[in-house]
């Protein structure tokens, strides 16, 4: 397999990352491959049928080019900060040029003890790393910026967990793996040099038009409030919203215990150790804007003139909520038929879901069939939702179903599915994810009897409301 690495992070300053290869597995099986991903990155899907494609996305064959290392950051997580953290399974082999001319970073993640692992052994088990693969690439499908999913191998080699569990590694692709909290671990430690280099790589990186630190912040941020609408509007709960789960590309990225709600309500939470739920579905925009406030304050050093740049920063970081609010409306206006969206149109986007609270309503399926009677038979008032419907039609474009067909997805990875593949998977049996994954990767195509059953809502008791971190 040929891959046209072309390294930069790692001519980064040294304290920045440790080189570091990943561990060797027993018996390496690949699961599934990404073809379209893989010519997007120069890469010929025909090598995924090599003997050493395995190998390589397993960690034990290193391909040419290849300059393995592990990344250190810190981050605020739930809150609380932590001086040390870093790529404690993961490996990052380098960086490829893709056919669109973005760079992105190629890494294993499962691939054995970093420096940076402390507690863990390095590993993931098969379940996280089939949800992972499989939502990264249903948010891709629907447009979202997130990490992607180049190919999955089993490990043969078991992993220990509350339970013996098969281990996998997925290799992940990414504009770049840089976070909020790799800024925070160079400016809590008062590494300028670090800083300095850190802040001129993304720059050139990711945003080529920005000026300086300043102008860095406001970019990003403008990008992650888009990004976290895009969440809301298709009912993704990110489960995990720490400092250093954040990617200065504003790419969703770290899909441990991620979710999309079934029936809708702002409080959800699936995360298991989100016990007070600081992650729940209403409190991401306003976790957005805290994110954004840690990344302003590991940028003051750099700034020759801290208290003019404290005031400065706040004043970015308080336009969060506008970058917000305006990418929130283009997209539920967008998911409602509605162009030119005003802000009456707020308050009958509101209206609808705080019915679609009242009566439980499953999120997707509502706005997938807005305008039928499978969307009003999710309502339990009719009447209110008819009242509703009549101040909606009297909003709707003439092209109301063309922009709403591709606002509004049929199949979304829905949690029960998920797991019902993950289930499976661990018995061997991949039928079930390949399944799901096909289904979620056409998300806005019209259903088939093969499709439709994915696109159908939990029953009582085929609803699985917790999630688990990807450890
Ligand atoms: P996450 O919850 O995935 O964002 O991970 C938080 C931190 O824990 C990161 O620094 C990870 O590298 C580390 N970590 C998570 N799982 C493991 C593991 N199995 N072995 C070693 N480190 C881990
Ligand atoms: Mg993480």
């Amino acid at each position: 397999m040929k891959i046209a690495f072309d390294n930069t992070y790692a001519k980064l300053p040294p304290q920045m990352f440790t080189a570091q290869l990943p561990v060797p597995v027993k018996d390496p099986q690949i699961i599934a491959t990404n073809a379209e991903l893989a010519k997007l990155l120069g890469i010929n899907p025909m090598a995924f049928q090599d003997l050493t494609a395995a190998k390589i996305f397993a960690g034990n064959h290193i391909p040419d080019g290849a300059a393995p290392l592990a990344q250190v950051y810190a981050g605020h997580q739930f809150g609380n900060w932590n001086p040390q953290l870093g790529d404690g399974r993961a490996i990052l082999l380098g960086e490829v040029i893709g056919t669109d001319g973005i760079r992105r970073d190629i890494q294993l993640k499962g691939s054995g003890p970093t420096p940076y692992s402390r507690r863990g052994d390095g590993r993931a088990w098969l379940g996280p790393v089939m949800r992972e693969y499989i939502v990264s690439e249903a948010m891709h499908a629907m447009d979202v910026p997130t990490t992607r999913a180049l190919a999955a191998v089993t490990t043969g080699e078991p992993v220990y967990r509350e339970e013996v569990l098969p281990g996998a590694v997925i290799t992940r692709v990414a504009q770049s793996h840089i976070r909020v909290g790799t800024f925070q671990f160079f400016a809590s430690r008062g590494d300028m040099e670090a800083l300095q280099a850190l802040t001129d790589h993304v720059i050139a990186r990711h945003y080529p038009d920005a000026t300086g630190p300043a102008d860095l912040l406001d970019s990003v941020i403008a990008r992650y409030a888009r990004l976290i609408a895009r969440w809301m509007s298709l009912g993704f709960i990110h489960g995990v919203m720490n400092t250093d789960n954040v990617s200065i590309a504003g790419e969703t990225i770290d899909y441990g215990p991620c979710a999309f709600m079934d029936a809708f309500h702002p409080d959800t939470v699936f995360s298991a150790i989100d016990q007070y739920g600081r992650y729940a579905y209403s409190n991401q925009p306003g976790i957005g804007a805290w994110n954004m406030a840690q990344f302003a304050t590991a940028l003051i050093p750099l700034m020759p003139d801290r208290d003019k740049a404290i005031e400065d920063f706040t004043a970015a970081v308080h336009r969060f909520p506008e970058h917000y609010e305006g990418a929130w409306l283009e997209a539920f206006a967008g998911k409602l038929g509605i162009m030119d969206a005003d802000e009456d149109d707020r308050t009958l986007i509101a209206d609808l879901l705080d019915m679609m609270t009242k009566d439980g309503a499953d999120f997707t399926n509502v706005f997938a069939n807005l305008g039928t009677d499978t969307a009003r038979d999710q309502f339990i008032d009719r009447d209110a939702f008819d009242a509703w419907a009549l101040r909606w039609n009297t909003r709707k474009s003439p092209d109301a179903a063309a922009i709403m067909a591709k606002a509004n997805p049929q199949i979304i990875p829905r949690n029960h599915r998920l797991e019902e593949a993950i289930t499976a998977g661990r018995s061997g049996n991949l039928e079930p994810f390949h399944a799901l994954l096909a289904a979620v990767t056409q998300p806005y195509a019209p259903l088939t009897d093969e499709t439709a059953r994915f696109a159908r809502a939990p029953s009582k008791e085929e609803r699985v409301t917790r999630t688990f971190c990807g450890t």
